[in-house]
């Protein structure tokens, strides 16, 4: 046993926890537990806990099913919101997922992540990444706009009418943001910003930038602890792309940087926003591989109302200095500042699997690096107002404009498929195929409205 797996074990003595809860992810990025004895902990560091990997979203075929939850010590952490009033202590511990030969699973999400960040070291660089997530709170609970299957479905109703950085006073949000910090501080997760977002209900909380698999976790266990303490607030939170037609989705802006050792790649003093080479070609990648990707990023058909309906989410493919019209934005440097040189993607959204969005991300940065792609002059205007013939004009692309469409930029891309690897590539389209099958047959309210009282 190694050092870090000592101190879980003593730790969970100490703080006499009774059960840990092994976490992993799957393939869209639900999030999964089974809890165990600690009693069982010293087998499950030493060969992984056994179960169905078929009853579980694109971790195995029927016929191979058997699959090991193997803990990652450096991940424990006692959860805050057991463990008082007598109750018994719990802890969690992110798994990787392992064959029954002990080799990585191929469905892994964490594993593909941490393949491309061992892909990024062995070019010397260490993958950061910094989350801003926006969530709505809505009243009640979602079958409150459910309700049964084939009834009608209603709006959700926000907890509040107000807008960007409004301050309500007495309104659930202020009680609410303060509850879920201290929560996520309490599990050593480092909030930086959080405010009242541009929708009515709607707010977003920042989280420190750090390695991408910590990030990557550490949204994983921001949406559970949000959950949790919307619920315990009487509301219900919701990473739904874009829940309300009238009002901005919620996206998950990811600040991305390249670091050799200590010193930040991206940073080039005296160079045009202080921007690296390196830099340069990492957004020209981001941009060039951007209609493949946009499926990891944006994986839900609802994802597409998000891209397409304005304020503030990005459709199309360009980039600029403190502009947030496009897809990157290099946010307004301030000189000499070498360590915060840094670009932002406003593609992804609040609602994707964050180990593989930024696995893909940093795919297709590494590669525009490798190559060294050259990258155009930044916007300097507004891209969402450019008329068709101007886009063209400028070399500016969108993203796809459906779920389907996306599904078919990512069916051809070599480099989505080496990132996820042929068998998770395949699940992928599989799965995302299936949804918008689903989602053909349906007849909405928008063409009852249309049509029926016309055609
Ligand atoms: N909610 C917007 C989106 O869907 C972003 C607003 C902002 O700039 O933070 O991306
Ligand atoms: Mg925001
Ligand atoms: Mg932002």
């Amino acid at each position: 046993m190694d050092r870090q797996q000592e101190f879980v074990l003593r730790t969970i003595e100490e703080r006499d926890i009774r059960y840990v809860r092994l976490w992993f992810a799957d393939v869209l990025g639900s999030l999964k537990s089974v809890a165990v004895a600690p009693a069982e902990l010293e087998s499950a560091f030493a060969e992984g806990i056994g179960f169905d990997g078929s009853a579980i979203e694109g971790l195995a075929r029927r016929s191979e099913s058997d699959m090991l939850a193997r803990p990652d010590p450096s991940t424990f952490q006692v959860l805050p919101w057991r463990g008082e009033d007598g109750q018994a202590g719990v802890a969690r511990m992110f798994c990787d997922i392992l064959t029954p030969d002990g080799e990585p699973a191929l469905a892994d999400s964490r594993n593909v992540l941490k393949r491309t960040l061992s892909r990024a070291a062995e070019s010397g660089f260490t993958f950061y990444t910094h989350p801003e997530i926006e969530f709505y709170l809505f009243r009640g609970t979602p079958a409150d706009s459910v309700g049964a299957e084939g009834g009608a479905v209603h709006a959700p109703v926000p907890v509040d009418t107000m807008g960007y950085f409004d301050h309500v006073p007495g309104g659930t949000g202020q009680d609410f943001r303060r509850a879920a910090i201290a929560m996520l501080e309490a599990m050593g997760i480092s909030v930086e910003f959080s405010h009242h977002e541009g929708g009515p209900g709607q707010n977003e909380i920042d989280l420190r930038y750090a390695d991408a698999l910590t990030t990557a976790d550490n949204v994983m266990t921001f949406r559970t602890v949000v959950k949790e303490v919307a619920l315990s607030e009487g509301v219900y939170a919701s990473f739904m792309p874009k829940p309300l037609a009238d009002h901005p989705g919620s996206g998950m802006h990811t600040h991305l940087s390249l670091f050799e050792g200590d010193r930040n790649a991206f940073h080039e003093p005296g160079a045009q926003y202080e921007l690296s080479a390196t830099a340069r070609h990492f957004i020209a990648g981001l941009l060039r591989h951007a209609p493949e990707t946009c499926l990891i990023t944006s994986q839900f058909v609802n994802s597409y109302k998000r891209l397409w309906g304005g304020s503030e989410a990005p459709s199309d493919i360009a980039w600029g200095h403190n502009n947030r019209s496009g897809l990157v934005r290099v946010p307004r440097y301030k000189p000499g500042k070498a360590q915060s040189s840094r670009v932002e993607h406003r593609g992804i959204d609040t609602a994707a699997n964050p180990y593989l969005a930024f696995a893909v991300l940093l795919a297709a940065g590494l590669k525009g690096v490798a190559e060294e792609y050259p990258l155009a002059e930044g916007a300097e205007e507004d891209v969402a107002l450019l008329t068709d013939a101007e886009r063209r004009a400028m070399g500016i692309g969108q993203l796809p404009a459906s779920l389907d469409h996306a599904i078919h930029l990512t069916e051809g891309s070599e480099l989505v498929a080496e990132t996820l690897g042929e068998s998770m590539f395949e699940h992928v389209l599989r799965n995302k195929r299936a949804e918008w099958v689903d989602y053909r047959a349906q007849v909405t309210p928008f063409e009852l409205r249309r049509f029926l009282p016309w055609l």
